[in-house]
């Protein structure tokens, strides 16, 4: 297996260079798909390609539904109560604008068992953001969304299980605008407020959403490095965020990584067997909007392999899902044997960031974590 040189490895190390690029992104500000904000980290990407010294730093720009955040208030009539404070809800991204006047139905973790269970038509869907321990598999926000809505909800309410008086967030919008019907998130204690009123009696909630929608643009970033193959490897990251949030480790660390591992690559270009393509997609977190659109106008046989970045250097310990694709199996099992570093290969199907895209279309792709 060919290994970087000595004096590439402790430049890994020891510059600060991608650290800065972190740090860059984040201060930025609001990286919201669609918005100026996205548009500024998109730069800060393209310069560190750039800086980089990697080869055709391309800009690509394709259609989004943009959402613009405008206030949110919860009402419950029936105990004389109004929230309307960011620590206590705010809209989810994506979701239309409205107001619902309505019952709300608690439907637990929001498992397809429960939701059989329940009569959510025409209601205000409670559910947690957590899937039960012994559930066989994660539950994501979009299918519980999806499941109430499917149902005839009139309205989505998705309450944090993490504690500290944060509501979740996560986009809801369908593939050409909006999601179907007005969702909101709510921290865990008013959460479990809104499960004890439940628990007691039948209570009404009026979810009052107000936020713009309309289309927009998001961008891709992309450089490459190497050989002229046939086929090329991607190294992939999102660097958009939520508005409400700092976006460090997802992905902010996932693009400065793409960018080093681009720098650090170049340093030994010539020694490369297959050319590399840097990528960082906009507006993953609206929907995986970038990388949906790169494979909708790539040539998916010239793509050797994805190797997607997203939620990372929050752990010491490395890992990669490999959707069934023995190559990248084999080929990550060598590495940890011949490094001396423990790689975990899983099988899982990793379905919410930017590989799906392609692992949907056959192309091999993979989620590194660490
Ligand atoms: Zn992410």
């Amino acid at each position: 297996m060919p290994r970087l040189p000595a004096a590439v490895i402790g430049d890994a190390h020891r510059n600060s260079i991608a650290w800065e690029t972190l740090e860059s992104l984040v201060d930025v500000g609001n990286r919201m798909a669609g918005q100026d904000g996205e548009e500024a980290a998109a730069e800060v990407v393209a310069e560190a390609f750039e800086g980089a010294s990697l080869q055709d730093v391309t800009m690509e720009s394709f259609e989004i539904p943009g959402w613009w955040r405008g206030a949110t208030t919860l009402s419950l009539p029936d105990h004389d109560q109004h929230y309307g404070d960011p620590h206590q809800l705010f809209a989810l991204p994506g979701t239309p604008a409205g107001e619902v006047e309505t019952g709300i139905v608690d439907v637990g973790h929001g498992t397809p068992e429960e939701f059989d269970e329940a009569d959510v038509e025409g209601a205000l869907v409670l559910a947690s953001s957590k899937t039960p321990d012994d559930y066989d598999r994660w539950l994501h926000r979009r299918e519980k969304y999806h499941e109430a809505a499917d149902r005839g909800a009139a309205g989505f309410l998705f309450r944090n299980h993490v504690e500290g008086c944060l509501p979740p967030t996560g986009g809801v919008s369908d593939a050409d605008g909006p999601g179907p019907i007005p969702a909101a998130g709510v921290s865990r204690e008013l959460g479990h407020r809104l499960v004890r009123y439940c628990e007691r009696g039948e209570v009404s909630g009026s979810l009052d959403i107000d936020c713009r929608n309309e289309m927009t643009t998001s961008q891709n970033v992309s450089a490459r490095i190497g050989p002229e193959t046939d086929q090329e490897v991607l190294v992939t990251a999102h660097y958009d965020a939520h508005d409400i949030a700092e976006g460090a480790e997802d992905n902010g660390a996932g693009s400065a990584l793409v960018a080093e591992v681009g720098r650090l690559l170049a340093s030994v270009e010539d020694d490369l067997e297959v050319g590399v393509r840097c990528v960082t997609f906009g507006a993953e977190e609206m929907g995986l909007r970038g990388s949906r659109h790169m494979v909708g106008v790539a040539d998916l046989d010239g793509i050797k392999a994805v190797v997607n970045l997203d939620g990372i250097g929050g752990s010491r310990e490395l890992g990669v899902d490999v959707h069934g694709f023995d190559g990248l199996a084999d080929a990550f099992e060598a590495a940890s044997e011949d490094l001396d570093t423990p790689i975990e290969v899983k099988d899982d199907f990793v379905t919410h960031s930017d590989h799906w895209p392609f692992v949907r279309a056959g192309v091999p792709g993979l989620m590194a974590s660490c």
